[in-house]
């Protein structure tokens, strides 16, 4: 399952720089999710519920920072939001349509102690 692999990414990553900051707990997790970036949400939370257990992240509390999709055209400069990879500009209904925002997936934050 790609959800539950970048589950545990995410929780290695934290669990790095909570150690690095000779942390003994995260507190708090930020997640940036894009709309665009093929994560499936539910999935994700539930890879990340078993993830955690035994974990610095045990008792963490996970927030999640949904980013919108947004496209360019190429042709005609116009910003957009996107709800698919494959969208045409609305303005002049061109495809060469770069996504600006919607891709990201990044730990944003961890609050640890
Ligand atoms: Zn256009």
């Amino acid at each position: 399952m790609h959800e539950l692999s970048i589950a545990q990414s995410i929780v290695e990553l934290a669990e790095q720089q909570a150690m690095a900051h000779k942390a003994s707990q995260v507190e708090e997790l930020e997640l940036e999710i894009g709309a665009l970036a093929g994560i499936e949400i539910s999935a994700l939370e539930f890879a990340l519920e078993s993830s955690i257990k035994e974990t610095m992240l045990e008792k963490a509390r996970i927030v999640r920072r949904d980013i919108p999709g947004e496209g360019r055209c190429g042709d005609c400069e116009a910003v957009f939001p996107v709800n698919s990879l494959f969208s045409a500009c609305p303005a002049c209904g061109s495809y060469a349509v770069n996504i600006i925002k919607g891709r990201e997936l990044r730990v944003k934050s961890i609050v640890i102690k």
